[in-house]
């Protein structure tokens, strides 16, 4: 008989706010709560959970949460320190399974299918898993949580079910484990979905289990059939790699301040859509169809797109093109830039050979890309950029290196400016 599917589904508990836990453990056993937006103050992202204990929620203003829980410490978000520490935890957590499907920056799952004969021989599924969970947790800082189950939809409910800890459903007792769950747990499950279902007098999986099959797959189609034999405990489905093609590739970016100079934007735009451009070749990709929105500092929008006649690979055809859509939805603009998007959709396959001598634009262009991805790899990232691209950094130091100070400043002025009116360190400073 065929093994029965073991798949773990893991998941980081609050992983932002633990993130910053992890970086700074000074503030473990503390409330602590990832605010963002450009200054960290705006929504909270990510909250742990002491700070939920005092009823800070994730999508609330950072002001609501500091009212709540006012000995709560706000971070600002550290994206790359998290990608990192991410990193770090999916390259524990690879070692153990021959499968591994990573969902989101804190969220996977691997395949134990073929693990039992072997790996849990002197030990059981759940001290198993209990162990890699401690690993990370001592290694890498990071608290996890993991279910284990016959397929990655029940996989993942045991995670839910589990957070703080993990949970086996043992093969066999699925059925019972689902029963008196609601099927809204399930993720992915649309509202509509929910709704219909719920006509149908189904509000747990156990009442979805009692509903004759043949009415799930009227209804529901193919979903409906998987789900009533999932609620019966008999949905059995192996961890699938599946690669896909890339559909569209976009980029959104709030600038750190609202930004009034149109110049500026523009290069920033056009320096995005080189790495953009940059990406979709790497990828192998093409663009027939571009787009370009501009938010302004009140929320007000304005954007246009473009169709190329073929799909486009080089910078200088999608730049030039971006360019003129820049030109043209801003030419009766007057307020500072806040946001910038681009998008580009309508791929196609580029197929390119890494060699500088060949006849095609395509061949050279793709020889190009490769000879820049080696040089960045080999001597970091951006020793070879475009035109836009150093502009943008230019731009960039000069918003870094502040501006020469007035070597006048009467030291007395200097002293406030610094310790504030009375000479001695002020309350705000992080003294
Ligand atoms: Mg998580």
């Amino acid at each position: 008989m065929k093994p029965a599917n073991r798949i773990l589904h893991v998941d980081g508990d609050s992983f932002f706010a633990s993130c910053e836990i992890a970086l700074d453990r000074k503030l473990e056993g503390r409330p602590v709560y990832v605010g963002g937006g450009r200054n960290g103050n705006g929504i909270v992202i990510a909250a742990n959970r002491i700070a939920k204990k005092f009823g800070v929620k994730t999508g609330m203003a950072c002001f609501e949460a500091k009212n709540l829980c006012p000995k709560g410490v706000l971070c600002k978000p550290h994206y790359d320190e998290y990608r990192r520490l991410s990193l770090d935890m999916f390259r524990i957590l690879e070692q153990y399974a021959p499968v591994m499907l990573p969902t989101s920056i804190d969220e996977g799952f691997l395949d134990f299918t073929t693990m039992d004969q072997h790996v849990w021989r002197n030990t059981t599924p759940l001290d198993y898993i209990k162990g890699i969970g401690e690993r990370v947790r001592k290694e890498v800082g990071l608290p996890m949580s993991g279910g284990l189950g016959s397929s990655s939809w029940l996989a993942k409910l045991a995670t839910d079910a589990a957070k703080p800890g993990f949970i086996e459903v043992p093969a066999g007792q699925e059925e019972e484990f689902l029963r008196d769950r609601p099927v809204r747990e399930l993720s992915g499950i649309a509202k509509n979905r929910e709704r219909s279902l719920a006509a149908l007098g189904a509000k747990t999986f156990g009442d979805v289990a009692k509903l004759p099959s043949m009415l799930m797959k009227q209804k529901f189609g193919i979903w409906g059939q998987q789900l009533w034999l999932f609620s019966n405990g008999r949905w059995n489905q192996p961890l699938v790699l599946e690669v896909k093609d890339r559909t569209t590739i976009s980029s959104n970016t709030t600038l750190p301040y609202d930004e009034p100079d149109y110049e500026a934007a523009l290069t920033f735009t056009l320096s995005e859509a080189t790495r953009l451009t940059g990406q979709l070749r790497h990828e192998h990709l093409q663009a027939r169809e571009i787009s370009l929105t501009i938010r302004f500092n009140d929320f007000t929008e304005v954007g246009g797109s473009h169709r190329f006649q073929h799909a486009q690979f080089q910078n200088s055809v999608i730049n030039r093109a971006l360019e003129e859509l820049f030109r043209d939805c801003m030419s009766a603009a007057y307020k500072p830039v806040r946001q910038i998007r681009i998008a580009m959709w309508n791929l196609a396959r580029l197929d390119t050979q890494p060699t500088l001598w060949q006849r095609t634009e395509e061949e050279r262009w793709g020889a190009l890309d490769e000879a820049t991805h080696k040089l960045n790899t080999a001597f970091g990232k951006l020793s070879v950029m475009t035109g836009a691209q150093l502009a943008l950094q230019k731009l960039d130091d000069a918003h870094k290196t502040p501006k020469a100070k007035c070597p006048f400043v009467p030291q007395r002025e200097m002293m406030e400016k610094l310790w504030g009116p009375t000479g001695t360190p002020n309350s705000d400073s992080a003294f």
